[in-house]
């Protein structure tokens, strides 16, 4: 049996078209791009094109983008960077966020900023006017993120920025799952300061950036890292040149692919579901389905441990919920936070599908889940029926 990956939320792999850029500027062309020769020249104009090809991906300009190690960082330089600059004040937050942005804010809290974290429906998303009563007079800014990672919700980000501009607060969003799958456009949407992730589309991991709104007023942050200077004295530290251009050419290749992957893999996915619900009963999406990434599915297969399933299929890769909880044996926060009772947080399996996904990997994995399923619920019937 050939492995399946259906885990792309956790990543992806890096597109052969993205390595074969990145090649040469590992070896023959090393420079570093603050030198002032022929090698620094040539690799600062790489940088350059790079940083545009990642600004057209979100409807920004060059200027505006920070290249960052991950997207973990950007949003650090993002949420901490607005706090150190300010020196006091207030964030809004929603109880799904990835824990780049949980942790960062409550990290914040303890160093004497205040923080309201609000709470989304059953279906996942956030209602702006649950945002909109937790601003402030001192608000700072408001995070949230564009999908989520774990059950692929869309937030209701253009409206969320509306409300939060009136009261002159920044919105911050988290958009690496969004950002080379769906279009993303920083002016309409109105997101003051947006975070991203190579390694989410199809480029290299250990680069990421924060892409700042071009409007005036100019978004002020503390820099983070101090060194060199590098980046405008925003983010010091050598730029890794071969992961820059290798963002890049992930970034265009997300621009001419995304339309059609984007409907492909709602096709295949909407099969994923119909086959596991002709073959199952007691099984439920988590996560609105209408509002929600082509290429996610959240499903609890009720009565039934999910991390049981993965032992049973080893050649298939799923995720039992966010990769990062996983490890940490947590209970998944977002699960939680949609209502699940731990039992059917324990039977939810994540598909993640991506560019290498085919049709005949959907059948095979429909096909070994129900069986599968199946079988456990024959052993342990009385769990089978949710009568536990
Ligand atoms: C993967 C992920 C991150 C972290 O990105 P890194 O580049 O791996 O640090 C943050 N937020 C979301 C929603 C993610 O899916």
């Amino acid at each position: 049996m050939r492995n399946i990956y259906l885990d792309h939320q956790s990543t992806t792999p890096v597109d052969p078209v993205v390595v074969e850029a990145m090649r040469p500027w590992f070896t023959d062309h090393f420079g570093n791009p603050e030198s002032e020769h022929c090698f620094g020249w040539e690799a600062r104009d790489a940088v350059a094109r790079a940083v545009e090809q990642v600004a057209a991906l979100v409807g920004s300009e060059a200027g505006q983008v920070i290249l960052t190690a991950s997207a973990t960082e950007s949003i650090q330089l993002a949420l901490v960077g607005l706090a150190e600059r300010a020196g006091q004040g207030h964030f809004v937050t929603t109880n799904i966020e990835h824990p780049a942005v949980l942790r960062t804010l409550e990290r914040l809290q303890e160093r004497g900023f205040e923080l309201s974290v609000v709470g989304v429906g059953q279906d996942g998303r956030v209602d702006p006017s649950d945002i909109a009563a937790a601003l402030r007079d001192d608000t700072l800014a408001c995070s949230v993120m564009a999908a989520n990672n774990e059950i692929g919700t869309l937030q209701p980000l253009q409206e969320i920025a509306v409300l939060c501009h009136e009261r002159g607060v920044l919105l911050h969003s988290d958009a690496v799952q969004v950002v080379g799958h769906m279009p993303v456009d920083m002016q309409s949407s109105g997101v003051d300061l947006l975070s991203l992730s190579a390694h989410k589309f199809y480029g290299p991991k250990g680069i990421g950036a924060l892409v700042l709104r071009r409007q005036r007023p100019r978004v002020r942050l503390n820099p983070q890292l101090l060194g060199g200077g590098q980046q405008g004295g925003l983010r010091s530290g050598t730029i890794p040149v071969p992961l820059a251009v290798g963002m890049g050419e992930a970034a265009s290749l997300a621009i001419q692919l995304m339309q059609g992957e984007e409907a492909r893999l709602a096709g295949l996915r909407d099969l994923l579901l119909a086959g596991i619900r002709e073959g199952l009963d007691l099984v439920r999406v988590n996560g609105s389905l209408e509002h929600r990434l082509a290429h996610n599915l959240s499903v609890v297969f009720t009565g039934v441990e999910s991390s049981a399933i993965l032992r049973e299929l080893p050649w298939l890769g799923a995720s039992v919920a966010s990769a990062c909880s996983a490890r940490m044996q947590e209970t998944s926060h977002v699960l939680t936070a949609i209502g699940l009772q731990p039992e059917d947080v324990h039977a939810t399996l994540r598909f993640g599908l991506g560019r290498t996904t085919t049709r005949e990997q959907i059948d095979v994995v429909i096909k070994a889940l129900i069986e599968t399923v199946q079988r456990f619920r024959e052993q342990s019937p009385a769990r089978g029926r949710g009568e536990s």
